[in-house]
């Protein structure tokens, strides 16, 4: 689509309201978009379409957390620290700028300019590949060397500076609990484990899964619906076996044809993706596990279901720099726009980072206790401690103390031995305060133990989805211009996303049709299927136009045939082709299609009898 068609698309989605700025008559917030009635209608449609295809395909357990985090989870999480862009500001104009875009917006028109030294083309490219993984020095850096500038008064900017994207708050009336809005929803779930565990009946591999709202304090948000402030996700983790990644559905996905960029081929300047089956791709190792390939297979599957256009969709894998030091494979579901490539899902193994910090902090076990079917004799080195001084010395700390010690590694317990041994003591950093133990209240040394339990924290594979991108995605690749009419547009919604399945619309404002409206409505609203009515006294060229740009795939026209013999026509959006029939006909032609997507035009209207326009 070009520029031009970008700008006529989001003239008709603000014109029908799918979207709006909000808090407009104030003069708007960048960032922040309200969602009109067919948007909101759509945005639910995708919605239930996520839960059937995932959740319930799945049997998925669904959490549904607090917004309000408070700031231990977050820290513990590695948000405080790590969740930061880079910027920069002009202090003239007080404008600010995150480094990354403006370095490869700038970079990228330097490509374009002929006057451009060869030699520098060459390093432009290896940046803008390895762009998302730069460390804040390495993009002072280059905006250092290729001096670059404020885009629009060419002023040089201030230095480099990181900033937090959470949105911090306070709860209660003191402000004592700092807080954060969530920027993503997977806390809720990964603090929730045991519970979910539990429902499980201790079982693993399952997965839970979230769908809410998120907040990121963007620091120049431009591209509309594409990056804003408060935006809705839906995340799933998958825990799973560290020693098992299989999945037991793999066989029924392993033909699926996706494209992949791999780390490989971005190494070396390839920015065409190879479509590979899944099964391949696991097989050959470019996708780490099968669990990952699953997913990744379900999730292009699901996009395609909702109207992503398949030639406008690639898997790009994480390059070593821009994955997170924890993670083993990470691959970012990205489609197409007008703006360029935009991540939409990210399909990470994140190891079993999550669980083993929560745990560490909070002294809580997050594990799963596999019974084994032949216990196994196992030397290792084991912590023990005396219960009576502990208790006596700690009073009520003592059991935050006790499951932090219980939580040591084994490296941890050898080098805490060592330490113990040379100077009959260790400190221990327990949350705020560091305690002092001594060889009177710990023992350490090898132990030999019956294990008839294994116990370990499963790893979580996390396929994580922006569904407002998706969103913006699925309206700029059902946008469509007719042939014969640049100034006629359409949605080509799939039937189970478009926002309304059918129009009644009157061929005239004649008195004798609201009954006969009336009489339609009520049989679509039993079959619960959504539609708007239009008995407005206006052509009906203009109604039919009207309705494709709101992406109703229907409509049914009412007119003064219908008065003697109760026939009405059916329009169908995209062909325009026109058929005629009796209302009942007619509405369970449209039943059939709404509830069943395999359903096709020219075999579901066989019993009607079509119109020459
Ligand atoms: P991340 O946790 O950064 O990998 O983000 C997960 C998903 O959230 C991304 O794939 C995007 O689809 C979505 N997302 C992240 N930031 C934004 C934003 N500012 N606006 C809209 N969607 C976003």
């Amino acid at each position: 689509m070009s520029r031009v068609n970008r700008e006529k698309l989001e003239r008709t989605l603000k014109r029908r309201f799918f979207y709006t700025p909000s808090f407009e008559i104030y003069g708007g917030v960048s960032g922040l978009y309200d969602l009109g009635p067919p948007g909101c209608q759509l945005q639910n449609n995708l919605i239930q379409l996520w839960r059937e295809h995932f959740i319930m395909e799945e049997n998925m357990l669904q959490v549904d957390g607090s917004m309000l985090t408070p700031y231990d989870v977050l820290k513990t999480s590695g948000h405080v620290d790590k969740f930061t862009d880079w910027m920069c500001q002009n202090s003239k104009t007080g404008e600010y700028y995150r480094a990354d875009h403006l370095i490869e917006q700038t970079l990228k028109k330097r490509l374009l300019d002929k006057n451009t030294d060869p030699h520098d083309v060459k390093n432009i490219e290896n940046i803008l590949v390895t762009l998302d993984g730069f460390t804040g020095s390495e993009l002072n850096r280059i905006m250092q060397k290729y001096r670059i500038h404020d885009p629009v008064t060419n002023d040089v900017l201030g230095p480099l500076a990181a900033f937090n994207l959470m949105f911090q708050t306070k709860i209660g009336a003191s402000g004592q609990l700092k807080a954060f809005l969530r920027p993503e929803t997977a806390q809720g779930q990964f603090l929730n484990f045991n519970k979910l565990l539990d429902i499980n009946q201790g079982r693993i591999p399952f997965a839970s899964a979230s769908i809410g709202k998120s907040f990121r304090n963007e620091i120049s948000p431009r591209s509309g619906l594409l990056r804003v402030r408060e935006f809705l996700m839906a995340e799933i983790e998958h825990f799973v076996d560290p020693l098992n990644k299989s999945h037991e559905k793999f066989n029924q996905v392993l033909d699926e044809e996706i494209p992949l960029l791999s780390r490989r081929s971005q190494e070396s300047d390839e920015s065409i993706p190879v479509r590979m089956t899944i099964g391949e791709a696991v097989k050959s190792g470019v996708v780490e596990n099968e669990t990952l390939g699953y997913f990744m297979a379900r999730v292009h599957k699901f996009l395609l279901k909702v109207g992503i256009n398949r030639n406008k969709f690639r898997f790009r894998q994480h390059l070593s720099n821009e994955m997170a030091h924890y993670a083993t494979d990470c691959w970012d579901g990205e489609i197409l726009t007008t703006y360029g490539w935009i991540e939409c899902i990210g399909c990470a193994d994140r190891a079993a980072f999550d669980l083993t910090v929560h745990s560490k902090k909070t002294g809580r076990s997050l594990t799963v206790k596999q019974k084994l079917d032949t216990p196994k004799e196992r030397t290792e080195w084991a912590l023990e401690v005396n219960k009576k001084l502990f208790g006596s010395k700690f009073k009520q700390k003592a059991k935050v103390i006790e499951s932090i010690l219980s939580n040591f590694s084994q490296d941890e317990l050898i080098s805490k031995h060592e330490e113990l041994n040379k100077s009959g003591k260790f400190s221990c950093q327990i949350n705020d305060e560091v305690v002092e133990l001594d060889k009177s209240l710990i023992t350490i040394k090898m132990k030999s133990t019956l294990q008839h339990v294994r116990e370990y924290i499963p790893n979580v594979i996390e396929p994580s989805f922006g569904l407002g991108r998706i969103i913006y995605c699925i309206f700029d690749h059902c946008f469509q211009v007719r042939a014969d009419n640049e100034a006629r547009t359409f949605f080509s919604f799939p039937l189970q996303i478009a926002p309304i399945k059918v129009c009644i619309a009157t061929i005239s404002n004649n008195s004798n049709f609201p009954s006969i409206v009336k009489k339609i409505s009520q049989i679509l609203r039993k079959k619960e299927i959504y539609f708007k009515t239009d008995d407005s006294n206006t052509s009906i060229g203009k109604k039919y136009a009207r309705n494709d740009e709101l992406g109703a795939p229907f409509v049914i026209t009412i007119d003064f045939e219908t008065m003697k013999d109760d026939s009405v026509t059916l329009r169908e959006r995209n062909s325009m082709k026109q058929v005629r029939g009796s209302i009942d006909d007619v509405i369970s032609v449209i039943d059939r299609m709404t509830h069943n997507p395999e359903a096709k035009w020219e075999n579901s209207t066989l019993q009607l009898s079509p119109i020459k326009i």
